[in-house]
């Protein structure tokens, strides 16, 4: 019964498994991770309203270590996201 149900799941999503690329924390090679949260601030100057506000972004961290992949932050390279 366990396997009908891999395989209509498979069918539906239609991406083969193989295809896919695993994901690591950089630190200790966990595959599990936690969705979480982190803050930019936007300062006041660049704010739509003229106030400075929070803007949470989701990011993932590892489930084992805690460590966050540098890959997972959306400005790690120095962009700004907004
Ligand atoms: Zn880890």
């Amino acid at each position: 019964m366990g396997k009908e149900i891999d395989i209509n799941q498979q069918q539906q999503v239609n991406i083969n498994p193989k295809d896919l690329q695993d994901v690591f924390c950089t630190e200790c090679e966990n595959q599990t991770f936690n969705q979480v949260f982190l803050f930019k601030k936007l300062s006041a100057v660049l704010s739509p309203n003229g106030k400075e506000s929070m803007i949470p972004l989701q990011v993932f961290k590892c489930d084992k270590c805690g460590n966050i992949n540098d890959e997972f932050i959306p400005n790690n390279d120095g962009k700004k996201i907004i």
